[in-house]
């Protein structure tokens, strides 16, 4: 129990008044004004390293595909075209229907599990690397670094009164941001209405009011995410942000901190043992959390907010080269390791993730390669059944539905097999263009006496001018 007199004892308090006061929290600052802002804001410092360019190049690579990709022309198509109007999509000269739901299983399936993989085996890579919400916001800090300059600069710039110099840096930033915005909605438009449609109906308003919509929709939607929202979308807003971690095992490669290298951490002159004064490897300089795109410090541990950039790592050795010490003090590692031991790449979880992924790609490969190009579908007349014509036959009345699913015009031979005796009276040979379903309405007919039962089980076959073969069953009724 505390003594009264110990009670009686008081804590020095010194008051700090805030009033005009900036207050630096490594990598953030906050200021008077800070109450209005939905948040802290985030100074990225650049840093060069090896992830750094990795990431540039792994940039490069999907910005110059996506921008590129509705661009390029296969068989007189667009090479990627989710043609929606016609419920069509053409991926590089296959063009998938609905009837092919299959492989889109298959594909958001093969997507789903490469997810599962890759978090298991190297963590949240993903969204270091390849998430298109990282990749704009580099790119708009890119805009924010050339015409604000460095950190530093950008920080003071925020805090100085609006003059010329600052009014025209930060209108032309809005403006990158804004084109760089509208270009990228307009890329994304082409993939569904046609880069041609998208780009030139644009600005000759031959548009109509959707493909505008959705472009203004995208514009804003990247110029907010990218230019202001940035890390709170990772944080806040990305369910993955969330499940990411039941996936993570002692095993899964993360950015991590060497804790029992780094501590004590603190500031040494370069030439002292670090040792000697009781210190570990970290001389507290930041530069980890100033490079940091979600502003944490990574060395608190393992936290939902990191995104696996390697920002901290780049920025981290620099640091350890300057004080002449080994790299790595924070490196892409496993908990295993971390701990002494040796990381268990084939483990069972990563091996089943594995297996179900070379699985699905091999099952995706084979429906692809295996489709048929051409599909019949037949459709009896639900009015009549069946009736007895003005020659005393028994008729039944379908309608052929035949699909081109090639990506040329073809001839195609309509037949029935099953039943002795059928008349057939109808089209027979019918020229279908790529991608068009072609309507064949067929009577057939026979001597009500040639048939032995109520139902007769009956084949309807089609045959294309390169020999392709598809067979559909029907039936045909008597009747009373
Ligand atoms: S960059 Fe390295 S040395 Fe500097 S504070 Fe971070 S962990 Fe410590
Ligand atoms: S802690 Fe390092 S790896 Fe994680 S988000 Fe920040 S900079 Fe990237």
């Amino acid at each position: 129990m505390m003594s009264e007199s110990n009670s009686e004892q008081k804590i020095p308090v010194k008051q700090i008044h805030s009033k005009d006061k900036k207050v630096k929290v490594s990598g953030r600052r906050s200021t008077k004004h800070e109450k209005h802002r939905p948040r802290h804001r985030i100074y990225v410092r650049a840093v060069e390293g090896v992830y750094q360019s990795l990431r540039n190049r792994m940039n490069w690579v999907m910005m110059v595909s996506f921008m590129l990709l509705p661009w390029i022309h296969i068989d007189g198509r667009q090479s990627v075209f989710l043609d929606f109007a016609n419920r069509q999509f053409h991926l590089f000269g296959l063009t998938i229907w609905p009837q092919d739901l299959m492989l889109l299983a298959f594909v958001f399936i093969i997507a789903a599990f490469s997810l599962f993989f890759f978090t298991t085996f190297l963590g949240r890579v993903w969204c270091g690397y390849w998430c298109p919400q990282t990749v704009w916001t580099f790119i708009f800090i890119w805009f924010e670094e050339k015409l604000e300059g460095p950190r530093n600069k950008r920080m003071r710039l925020d805090e100085l009164p609006w003059d010329f110099n600052k009014l025209w840096r930060k209108t032309a930033k809005h403006v990158c941001w804004v084109g760089f915005s509208l270009f990228t909605a307009l890329t994304f438009v082409a993939y569904f209405w046609g880069s041609h449609a998208s780009f030139v109906g644009f600005f000759t308003g031959d548009m109509t009011f959707w493909p505008y919509f959705w472009t203004f929709f995208f514009t804003l939607a990247t110029y907010g995410n990218a230019g202001w929202m940035r890390e709170t979308v990772c944080l806040h807003m990305c369910p993955y942000a969330r499940f990411q971690s039941v996936m993570f095992d002692q095993d899964t490669f993360t950015v991590s901190y060497d804790a029992a290298r780094g501590e004590a951490r603190g500031p040494r002159p370069r030439k002292k043992d670090p040792k000697e004064l009781g210190l570990g490897d970290c001389i507290d300089c930041v530069l980890c959390v100033q490079v940091c795109p979600t502003g944490i410090d990574i060395r608190n541990g393992l936290q939902y907010e990191c995104i696996n950039c390697g920002a901290c790592v780049d920025a981290c050795d620099q640091t350890m080269d300057r004080m002449g010490y080994e790299k790595g003090l924070i490196s892409y590692t496993t908990e295993r390791q971390l701990a002494g031991g040796k990381t268990n790449i084939m483990r069972p979880k990563l091996l089943g993730y594995g297996m179900v992924l070379v699985i699905m790609i091999t099952a995706l490969i084979a429906t692809a390669v295996g489709r048929d190009p051409l599909k019949l579908d037949v459709i009896r007349d639900r009015n009549m059944l069946s009736r007895l014509n003005e020659y005393g036959l028994m008729e039944n009345v379908y309608t052929l539905k035949v699909l081109n699913k090639s990506q040329q015009v073809r001839d195609y031979q309509l037949s029935v097999q099953g039943i002795e005796g059928l008349e057939w009276s109808g089209e027979q040979v019918v020229t279908v263009e790529p991608g068009e379903v072609f309507s064949v309405p067929v009577s057939l007919a026979i001597d009500p006496y040639l048939l032995e039962k109520p139902i007769t089980e009956l084949e309807f076959v089609l045959i294309d001018d390169a020999g392709n073969r598809v067979v559909q069953e029907s039936r045909f009724i008597k009747g009373r």
